[in-house]
């Protein structure tokens, strides 16, 4: 048996790539389709036999996303857009929360750079991104992309943000081969096919991207509040300094995150998203006791 990874599926064919980076493909095997299906971005165990090759075995996942079905996601990149459509640190914001809360890297990717002046507050904006020590590019027309180049190489990368942020000029100015088919994927839910289709990862810049951008659903109800302030970069160093162990850093007395936000060393703007979306949730529990 050996290693391979899955990079496409069309209806019960996989697609996988093993280590000396052949293409092969291959056939689950009884015992795996009664077990969890293989899905795109796995590692599985091989084994070549006359006339197929099979799955034996799906080795366990670092992670896995629902929407699209991918496993072992090494980083999400957050795509947003200076200008049309608008720039937004809510936004963004919430989407580093979902892309932590999959236990998956955030990366923010800030593009149409050139759209906007030199002073405005965007640029402001981006500084503190960084300061709260986040991982951060910026794009646009003319901008070289060696950096993104550099981050996506041996990688397996997820795209998320706005339809029309830029996802797509992004991945062709890295790789003017590549085409995410992010206008076809959007026509496709209009028709509600979302469901039926099958995400695949394309080699660039050394690295893998799913064609289907990710977390598409801006749904924040099932989280559950104490584990995402586990998971908020930001929140990491204060996280076991609050009085209360199971202080969710809303209204409880001597709570580490609020009194760094006090102190500027947490961003007062992502503190109060994070209660946002706490409320959100405390919402949703609210409705579901009645
Ligand atoms: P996607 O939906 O996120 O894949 O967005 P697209 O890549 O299709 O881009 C949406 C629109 O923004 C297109 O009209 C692009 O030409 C434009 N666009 C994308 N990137 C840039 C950029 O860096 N600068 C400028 N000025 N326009 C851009
Ligand atoms: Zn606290």
């Amino acid at each position: 048996m050996k290693k391979a990874r899955i990079i496409k599926i069309v209806s019960s064919r996989y697609e996988v790539l093993d280590e000396m980076g052949n293409r092969l493909l291959c056939v689950a095997m009884g015992k795996l389709r009664k077990s969890k299906s293989p899905v795109v971005g796995d590692l599985v165990m091989i084994e070549e036999f006359e006339n197929q090759i099979g799955i034996q075995k799906i080795l366990p996942r670092k992670n896995e996303l629902v929407r699209p079905s991918i496993a072992n996601v090494d980083q999400a990149i957050i795509v947003m857009s200076c200008k049309n459509p608008d720039f937004s640190t809510v936004l963004v914001d919430r989407l580093i929360f979902q892309v932590v809360y999959a236990q998956i890297h955030p990366v923010l990717c800030f593009t149409k750079m050139d759209l906007i002046e030199e002073d405005d507050i965007i640029h402001q904006k981006i500084k503190e991104y960084k300061e709260s020590g986040y991982e951060v590019y910026v794009s646009g027309k003319g901008y070289a992309c060696d950096e993104l180049i550099q981050a996506l190489k041996g990688k397996i990368s997820v795209l998320t943000g706005q339809s029309g942020a830029g996802k797509s000029s992004l991945l062709n100015r890295i790789d003017p081969s590549f085409h995410l088919q992010t206008q076809e994927i959007s026509k496709a839910l209009g028709r509600g096919k979302h469901t039926t289709r099958h995400c695949e990862l394309h080699e660039i810049a050394g690295g893998w991207v799913a064609d289907t951008p990710g977390f598409s659903s801006m749904d924040f109800t099932n989280m559950d509040a104490l584990t995402l302030a586990e998971r908020i970069p930001d929140f990491q160093d204060y996280l076991h300094e609050c009085r209360f162990n199971d202080c969710i850093h809303v209204k409880e007395p001597d709570c580490a995150i609020r009194n760094a936000c006090e102190q500027g060393s947490i961003k007062k703007e992502r503190y109060e998203h994070y209660v946002e979306i706490v409320e959100m949730i405390k919402n949703a529990d609210r409705k579901s006791v009645v």
